[in-house]
């Protein structure tokens, strides 16, 4: 089968990796419909992350088409999403919810685990990691909305969610890739009453607008907390999403939090030292976070996606097939795209 390849920063390739098969009787080998770029990916891409030399890619949906002995709850012709990383459902942190840590899990497209960027996946522990899609036929545009669904828009809702969005909170986005965007849909959907979303980048701006911002902030650094302690009678959000990872984001994240709130941090740390006592302690704000629990998320998400409620693909901006790989990766390193969509196999066939 093909698959798109990490040769090494810069290098993505398409080339020929073996057929998977069932290793174990709770694998399946799911057939990839959508796949796309994740912004980790770039991390990868531009060699500021390690990344095994393979299969690479780990956010994607397909159908099923071989299931082993043990596998429960998946059959053959399941139209499945794919969380990005799979899991037990049995261990003490995926019984709290915690899927993204779970003792027996992984992530795809690393350490001998296929990619998702491939024609064919085989998915460890399938029963308690693939979440099959009800119906059939899917329009494009609920197809890529449930394509977002495996990595990114349960990472903008973790973002959300960690920082406690409720009800008529006034939220800020740190962030206007697609997780940031996806972050603001989550705190739309949670009752946000007013999202204010940094971003200098007009088509982004326009997306983070359609999906609930109430305001656009093109201030960065210093500039962007005075302006935003300026818009809310100097007190500061009552929830902050932390969607980038860089020093100055995190920095501008916890300064505009008001004491006694939370900033959602999901944005993968890359030169990040805040010191805890001044940003932390002493003004009482509060961080959590970290990689999404997608597969604990996707249930309540999807049944959004499915009656149009949500509708997060439309991150997806630049799109090309599996022989364009490369440009797909290019489209996004250059900030040409705000989200790469790669088409791969046939559309779905579901149950
Ligand atoms: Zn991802
Ligand atoms: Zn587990």
């Amino acid at each position: 089968m093909r698959a798109a390849i990490y040769n090494g920063p810069h290098a993505i390739e398409v080339g020929e990796r073996p057929d998977p098969v069932i290793n174990a009787p709770t694998d399946a080998v799911v057939r990839v419909v959508l796949a796309c770029v994740c912004g980790s990916d770039l991390w990868y891409y531009r060699g500021e992350s390690p990344h095994d030399l393979g299969a690479i890619g780990h956010e994607f949906i397909g159908v099923v088409e071989q299931v082993g002995s043990e596998v429960r709850g998946i059959a053959k012709d399941d139209f499945v999403i794919a969380p990005f990383i799979y899991c037990d459902g049995t261990c003490p942190h995926c019984l709290a919810g915690v899927t993204s840590q779970c003792v027996h899990g992984g992530a795809f497209g690393n350490h001998g685990i296929d990619g998702g960027q491939g024609e064919v996946v085989r998915v460890p522990l399938a029963g308690s990691t693939l979440v099959p899609v009800p119906g059939s036929g899917h329009s494009d545009e609920t197809m890529r909305s449930l394509l977002a669904l495996s990595d990114v828009m349960c990472t903008g809702h973790h973002a959300a969610v960690s920082s406690g969005v409720k009800e008529g909170s006034v939220v800020a986005v740190v962030g206007d890739g697609a997780v940031g965007l996806c972050g603001v849909i989550a705190a739309k959907r949670l009752g946000a009453a007013r999202i204010i979303a940094l971003s200098r980048n007009p088509p982004r701006q326009a997306l983070a607008r359609d999906f609930g911002a109430t305001d656009i902030l093109a201030e960065r650094g210093d500039a962007a907390i005075n302006a935003v302690l300026e818009m809310t009678n100097g007190v500061g959000v009552d929830a902050a999403l932390e969607c980038v990872g860089t020093g100055q984001s995190v920095a501008t994240a916890l300064a505009i939090t008001r004491p006694g709130s939370m900033v959602g941090i999901v944005g993968v740390p890359h030169g990040v030292d805040a010191s805890i006592a001044e940003t932390i302690v002493f003004r009482n704000v509060g961080l959590r976070g970290g990689v999404a629990p997608a597969r604990a998320y996707i249930p309540g998400l999807l049944a959004d996606v499915l009656e149009s409620r949500i509708n997060p693909g439309r991150v997806f901006d630049f799109e090309t097939d599996l022989d364009h790989v490369a440009e797909a990766y290019r489209a996004m390193d250059d900030r040409r795209a705000i989200k790469s969509l790669i088409r791969i196999g046939r559309k779905e066939t579901g149950r």
